[in-house]
C-alpha cells in the first residue's frame, strides 16, 4: 500500500503545490488501492480513471506554469452517486436510474471541479439515499473496511467506507436525517451536515428538499473544513441556498480550542437502547472536553423524543412527491413500452421493476399521510413536532454554545441483521434526524472504539444555524486530544484488508 495514501487531505495537496509529488503519483495510487480493495469493500458504483488522470495532469501543468492553485488543488476525491456529474452516471444507487446520464453538473460538483479536485468516481448508497445501512443500494451492499461482515452506515456508506479503506481521502455525503453522520460514526472518520441552505442542493438528486443537505466526509477535522470551505456558499440556483458569508470553518479547525465554550449534553440522546460502549466513550469525550475548559451541563430537549415519529411522516411524504417525477417517461428505465400498453400501464411496470422495497415502502406511507382526510392528522401534526424541536434547540441554544450526543446508539450491525425490520434500522438515526428537522449544523467526529467489539463510536456535535464552524472548534479539540491518547490516528487501528489483486 502507497505510502502516499495515508497523508491526509492537507498534506496531499501541500505536497503537490510545492512538486513533491504530482496529482498523477497520488491519483493512481488511489485509483490502485480501488483496484486492490473495492471488490471487498464496494465503496463504488463507478470509477473513471482516464477522466481523473487527465484532470490530475491539468493540475499538475498548472504547478509547473506556476499559476495559483486553490487548497485542494489535485487531491482525489469520491462523489456521492446522488449528486450529478456531467460524463458520468448518476444511479442514486436505484435500477430506476441505471443508465441515466445527467446533462448538467451539480454546483457541488462544479465547485469541486473548479477548484482542481480529481473526481475518482461515484460512491455507493441506498437506494434515493433511503436507508442507515446500504444494503437497499440496487448494485449490492457496502461492506464496514473495520470488519467486512459489517455495515458501513447508510445512506452514504460508499463515501465513508471510501475513505476507512483509504481508497480516497475526501468525499461528499449528503445527509437528510443522518446518512453523512452515521456512516461516519461506524467508521471511524469525520462528517458534517452543514446549516440547512449553506450548501447547494442544485444538482442534488431530491429525496426530501426541506431536510437534504451535501456535506464533506474526511479522515480528519481540517480536512473536512478544507472541503467544506470549498463546497459550501449562496448558489442563486437553489432557492433555500442562505446568502451570507461561509462560517470561517478553516480557522475554527486549526484552532481547536474549547476553552469557555459552554457544551450542553442532551439528557434525552443516550440511556436506554445505547450500547454501553457507546454511552462509555461519549462520556470520556465529554470529559476530556471538560478537562480542556469547556464548561459542561446538562440541557432537556423532550421533543427530540418524538423526532422519529415526525421524520418518518416529514421524509417519506416529500419523498412519495419528489418521487413521481420518475414515471417511465423522463428519466430512467421503461418497462413494457412495446406499443400496446397505456402510458399508465407502462409506469406501473416501470416503478414496480426499477424501484425496491424501502421505495416502495416510503413512496406509500408518503402518499397516505398526504391524502386528503389524514393530511391534518399526519403531515400536519408531524410539521408540528417539528417546530418543537426547532423550538427546543433555540432555547438550548440560549444556554449554550453547541450540543453533543453519542452519533448513534449502536456501533456497526451485522450486514442483513435489519433488513427486514425497517424500525431497527430507522432507530440508527434516533440522534441525527433532530438537526435535520431543525435545519442546524451538526457532525459526527470519531471517539474511540467500543471496549465491548472493538468498534468505531462517534461523538455528534450540534450548532445553531450557520455557526458550523463551533463543529469544527470541538471536533479539533478531540481529535487533538484523542490523538496523542491512541498514540496516532483512530485509522491506523483497522484491521488491514484483504488486497484482491494487486
Ligand atoms: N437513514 C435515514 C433514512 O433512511 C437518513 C437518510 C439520509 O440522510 N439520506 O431516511
Amino acid at each position: 500500500m502507497s505510502e502516499l495514501l495515508h497523508r491526509t487531505a492537507a498534506e496531499l495537496a501541500a505536497g503537490i503545490a510545492a512538486g513533491e509529488h504530482s496529482s498523477e503519483e497520488v491519483t493512481r495510487a488511489h485509483l490502485d488501492r480501488i483496484e486492490a480493495v473495492d471488490e471487498v469493500v464496494h465503496a463504488f458504483l463507478h470509477v473513471d480513471g482516464e477522466r481523473a488522470l487527465e484532470a490530475a495532469r491539468a493540475v499538475d501543468a498548472k504547478v509547473a506554469a506556476g499559476e495559483p492553485l486553490g487548497p485542494l488543488a489535485g487531491v482525489p476525491l469520491g462523489l456521492k452517486d446522488v449528486l450529478t456529474m456531467r460524463g458520468a452516471p448518476t444511479t442514486c444507487g436505484s435500477r430506476m436510474l441505471r443508465d441515466w446520464h445527467p446533462p448538467y453538473d451539480a454546483t457541488v460538483t462544479r465547485r469541486l471541479l473548479e477548484a482542481g479536485l480529481v473526481v475518482l468516481g461515484k460512491t455507493n448508497m441506498d437506494e434515493f439515499a433511503m436507508g442507515s445501512s446500504t444494503e437497499n443500494s440496487a448494485y449490492g451492499p457496502t461492506r464496514n473496511p473495520w470488519d467486512t461482515s459489517r455495515i458501513p452506515g447508510g445512506s452514504g456508506g460508499g463515501s465513508a467506507a471510501a475513505l476507512a479503506a483509504f481508497e480516497a481521502p475526501l468525499t461528499i455525503g449528503t445527509d437528510t436525517g443522518g446518512s453523512i453522520r452515521q456512516p461516519a460514526a461506524v467508521t471511524g472518520t469525520v462528517g458534517v451536515k452543514p446549516t440547512y441552505g449553506g450548501t447547494s442542493r442544485y444538482g442534488l438528486v431530491a429525496l426530501a428538499s426541506s431536510l437534504d443537505q451535501p456535506g464533506p466526509c474526511a479522515r480528519t477535522v481540517l480536512d473536512a473544513a478544507l472541503l467544506h470551505q470549498v463546497i459550501a456558499g449562496h448558489d442563486p440556483l437553489d432557492s433555500t441556498s442562505i446568502d451570507a458569508p461561509v462560517p470561517d470553518v478553516v480557522t475554527a479547525a486549526r484552532s481547536g480550542d474549547v476553552a469557555g465554550m459552554r457544551i450542553g449534553v442532551v439528557r434525552e440522546l443516550g440511556g436506554e437502547g445505547y450500547a454501553p460502549g457507546v454511552e462509555q466513550r461519549f462520556t470520556e469525550a465529554v470529559e476530556l472536553l471538560s478537562g480542556l475548559g469547556a464548561e459542561v451541563v446538562e440541557v432537556s430537549c423532550p421533543s427530540f423524543d418524538a423526532a422519529l415519529g415526525a421524520y418518518y411522516l416529514i421524509m417519506p411524504s416529500e419523498a412519495s412527491s419528489n418521487l413521481a417525477r420518475f414515471d417511465a417517461m423522463r428519466f430512467g428505465l421503461r418497462v413494457g413500452d412495446d406499443g400496446t400498453r397505456s402510458a399508465e400501464e407502462v409506469m406501473n411496470l416501470t416503478r414496480e421493476a426499477g424501484f425496491g422495497a424501502e421505495v416502495k415502502r416510503r413512496i406509500i406511507i408518503g402518499t397516505y399521510a398526504l391524502s386528503s382526510g389524514y393530511y391534518d392528522a399526519y403531515y400536519g401534526s408531524a410539521q408540528k413536532v417539528r417546530t418543537l424541536i426547532k423550538r427546543d434547540f433555540d432555547a438550548a441554544f440560549e444556554r449554550c454554545d453547541v450540543l453533543v450526543s453519542p452519533t448513534t446508539p449502536s456501533t456497526p450491525w451485522p450486514l442483513g441483521e435489519r433488513v427486514d425490520d425497517p424500525l431497527a434500522m430507522y432507530k440508527a438515526d434516533l440522534c441525527t434526524l433532530p438537526s435535520n428537522l431543525a435545519g442546524n449544523a451538526a457532525a459526527s467526529f470519531p471517539a474511540g472504539l467500543a471496549p465491548e467489539d472493538g468498534l468505531p463510536v462517534g461523538l455528534q456535535v450540534m450548532a445553531p444555524p450557520m455557526a458550523d464552524d463551533r463543529l469544527y472548534r470541538v471536533g479539533a479539540a478531540l481529535e487533538r486530544a484523542l490523538t496523542e491518547q491512541w498514540g496516532g490516528p483512530l485509522l491506523n487501528r483497522i484491521p488491514q484488508l484483504q488486497e484482491v489483486s494487486a
